[in-house]
């Protein structure tokens, strides 16, 4: 899939994050992402040995804290001018879950391109599909039982 102008505005905002924010071994990645209607929010990495999350996540959750609807594309980058860098398997599967038809800008500096998340992730397990299937959800309480 080319790249839109829009696109290449989301690198170019995650890269401004990851050099201005990511000066620490605790930030070492920035991401951005851009909702249908075009606000683009941004977050960096909080790396922890207990499993801190991806850039990618925190942008989800700071778009979701500023109560953005669907995002569209996101993008994340390196620190030290490692440039773009997909998303690992666990954020791949957080977007395919949280945002279906996302795009995620994948590829070499010269060869950008923006891929649907499915794309990314093939004969994705569909987290959604389980929770119907199996039938669980938020469990009926039980009565005469604590908790
Ligand atoms: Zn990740």
């Amino acid at each position: 899939m080319t790249m839109r102008d829009t696109d290449r505005a989301l690198v170019q905002a995650a890269t401004a994050v990851a050099k201005l924010r990511c000066r620490s071994d605790n930030h070492t990645v920035a991401a951005a992402a851009r909702t249908v209607d075009g606000r683009v929010f941004t977050g960096v990495n909080v790396y922890h040995f207990t499993g801190g999350p991806c850039a990618e996540v925190v942008a989800v959750g700071a778009a979701a804290t500023q109560g953005a609807g669907e995002l569209e594309t996101i993008v994340a980058v390196g620190d030290r001018g490692r440039g773009v860098i997909p998303p690992c398997g666990r954020c791949r599967q957080v977007l395919l879950d949280y945002f279906p038809s996302i795009r995620v800008i994948v590829g070499p500096a010269d060869a950008l391109r923006a891929v649907p998340v499915a794309e990314l992730l093939p004969t994705e397990y569909v987290w959604a599909d389980h929770q119907i299937d199996a039938g669980v959800g938020i469990p009926a309480p039980r009565e005469g039982t604590a908790g």
